[in-house]
């Protein structure tokens, strides 16, 4: 017979976790269902860290960031660990003054420090005295890998079923419900979730929904300080080629940093891809690093990770009939996690959801 729930929730990732969670804590039969096992590192949210800052260039993801913060507090109260550790976030570069507008359109405080007083609090940065450079003191790194596990056994605690390796091979939607096929079983819900994160725009066109989700192959590459020194998150606004480089350290072991390249890698599927490392772009990241950091050395090499990324790089937050698309990416979901659960969440059961969402709509692609 098939098993019915409220809702199922497909793909257990750092959003479908959070959206499991949430579901769960509002008393819901809920089934998480995982092609891999949770806290793989095939998709979007593998890998130890992810930058957390409010510095964006639109008051209003400020206002989401720091109501995501409040939602981080809440999640390691009920974990019990450390999920998003505040490090302060370095915006450099003339680039960046949008942000500083955005941040001050919101109210948040930022301040503009001199060359001199970045390096005397960050001794290992290395900057031209003429660098224009602001610090937002909320600025941090979440434990992806952690946030990730933790979300998942919260969600079981809380009464979730959760089913890893197992695949969701079809979603269609029946009227006002919904039936989920995987490789072994057929299930039945009032609404199912989709969080697949890269894989999502297949599954979602069998179910009839047609949104531009694309994959993009990007990569990241570790390091540690040779003496090692606090290091803030950094967004490096104003590097040319303008692939904005990050860096983001690890909390948990002091003078190892990965940086970055945002939205460098070419569109791929999701299936197949290769997880091999392009070279070329490893050898700039290593020459910016250079310039940029105190002497260091390679320290893990590195990791490639994909990207799902929307033409205007919003994220999708949506409802079509029983259907609920979670696709909160294009390299800057992760920030996000414990609030886009939330806002899923509160699709699912018809709630008002927790913040405007109005600009993440799927039919602004029609
Ligand atoms: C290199 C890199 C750096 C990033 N840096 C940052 C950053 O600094 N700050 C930030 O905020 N964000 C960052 N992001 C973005 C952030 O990591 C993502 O927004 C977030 O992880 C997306 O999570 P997700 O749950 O949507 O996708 P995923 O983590 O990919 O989860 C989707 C899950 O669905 C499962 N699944 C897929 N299809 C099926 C199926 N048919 N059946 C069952 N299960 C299925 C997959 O196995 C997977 O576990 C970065 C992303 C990358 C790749």
């Amino acid at each position: 017979m098939t098993q019915r729930f409220d809702v199922i929730v497909v793909g257990a990732g750092a959003i479908g976790t959070s959206a499991a969670r949430w579901l769960a804590a509002r008393g819901r039969s809920t089934l998480l269902l995982e092609r891999y096992e949770v806290g793989h590192a095939r998709g979007s949210s593998g890998g130890p860290t992810r930058v957390f800052r409010l510095t964006y260039d639109h008051p209003d993801y400020v206002r989401m960031a720091r109501r995501a913060l409040e939602e981080w507090r809440v999640l390691e109260d009920e974990v019990g660990e450390p999920l998003m550790v505040t490090t302060a976030g370095l915006d450099i570069g003339r680039a960046g003054r949008s942000s500083a507008e955005a941040l001050e359109a919101a109210g948040e405080r930022f301040e503009y420090l001199t060359v001199a007083a970045v390096t005397e609090r960050w001794p290992a940065l290395r900057l031209d005295p003429a660098t224009e450079v602001f610090v937002q003191e909320d600025g941090g790194v979440c434990m992806a890998e952690r946030t990730v596990l933790a979300q998942g056994k919260l969600a079981v605690d809380l009464g979730a079923t959760l089913l890893e390796n197992t695949h969701v091979l079809q979603v269609v939607a029946r009227g006002d419900r919904a039936e989920v096929r995987t490789d072994a079983e057929t299930y039945d819900a009032g609404v199912v979730v989709v969080t697949a994160g890269p894989w999502a725009r297949p599954l979602l066109l069998g179910a009839g929904i047609d949104v531009p989700l694309e994959p993009s192959l990007e990569q990241v590459t570790y390091f540690a300080l040779d003496d090692p020194s606090p290091l803030p998150t950094v967004i490096d606004w104003d590097v040319t080629p303008p692939r904005t480089p990050y860096t983001v350290p690890d909390p948990t072991r002091p003078g190892h940093f990965k940086v970055a390249l945002h939205m460098s890698g070419p569109p791929v599927e999701a299936d197949g891809r290769s997880f091999e490392p392009d070279r070329e772009r490893e050898r700039r990241v290593i020459e910016y690093a250079a310039g940029r950091f105190a002497p260091h050395v390679p320290d893990g090499g590195t990791e490639t990770c994909l990207y799902t990324n929307t033409p205007d790089e919003n994220f999708l937050f949506d409802r079509i009939g029983p259907i609920v698309v979670g696709s909160p990416c294009s390299g800057h979901g992760f920030k996000f996690a414990p609030l886009s659960g939330l806002v899923l969440a509160d699709l699912a059961v018809g709630r008002e959801p927790a913040i405007p969402i109005d600009r993440f709509a799927a039919s602004r692609f029609a």
